[in-house]
């Protein structure tokens, strides 16, 4: 049976990533990285009450059977540009070799194709909803959708943070005057743009990997 570790320290403390030199050339990139390191800390708020409450985290790193099982994954245009750019410019070696493999071999509404040796291949840049998704209690079994068994044990994400993180992400759809904004997030316009990750056609990204 494989030992239960905690998160690392990081995770209950979230650090905004910085690319300096690629977030000067790409203008959605510091947006990116800031609708993630809102959402971290929201989650991070999110288990900590949770956790004054009595309840414990169950994930744990190595933990993925969520990523096997889970078949409808939201995911945000601006995400899935990141994920584009993450995994051709920045991921490396063998990492990067099995990404490509089973990005290009990936069928639609498989599981996610970015799990790489049950590890997130592209943890830094995972999409919101793969962070909100945190389980109290007892793991996951094998095949286990939490949301679906029982609800109360999986995290629901802090309104403040999950508005404010979508707020963020307004001007990379052209949605900037203020009243605008304001009324973007109140009508969910944005669940307009959501797409389902397993859904994607990942092999065109398998092709653009040198
Ligand atoms: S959501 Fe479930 S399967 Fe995923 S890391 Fe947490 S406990 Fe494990
Ligand atoms: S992006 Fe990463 S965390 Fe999300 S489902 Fe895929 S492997 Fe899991």
């Amino acid at each position: 049976m494989q030992e239960n570790k905690p998160f690392e320290p990081s995770y209950f403390e979230p650090q905004r990533l910085t690319f300096s030199t690629e977030e000067a050339r790409h203008d959605w990139l510091p947006m990116l990285l800031d609708i993630y390191f809102i959402t971290d800390r929201g989650v991070r708020e999110g288990v900590r009450r949770e956790e004054n409450k009595g309840r414990s985290l169950a994930c744990y790193k190595g933990c993925s059977a969520c990523c096997r099982s889970h078949t409808t994954i939201p995911i945000y245009p601006i995400e899935i540009t990141g994920l584009y750019w993450y995994i051709i410019e920045k991921s490396t070696g063998e990492t990067r070799e099995k990404l490509r493999w089973q990005c290009s071999e990936h069928k639609q509404r498989e599981p996610c194709p970015l799990l790489i040796d049950g590890a997130c291949g592209v943890h830094p840049m995972r999409p919101q909803a793969c962070r909100h998704f945190n389980v109290f209690g007892k793991p996951c079994a094998e095949g286990e959708d939490a949301f679906y068994t029982r609800r109360k044990d999986v995290l629901t994400p802090i309104k403040k943070y999950k508005d404010e993180a979508l707020s963020k992400m307004l001007p990379f759809h052209k949605i900037t005057g203020r009243s605008q904004r304001r009324d973007a997030i109140k009508q969910g316009l944005l669940n307009t743009y959501v797409k389902v990750l397993q859904e994607i056609d990942w092999s065109k990204l398998a092709k653009r990997m040198p």
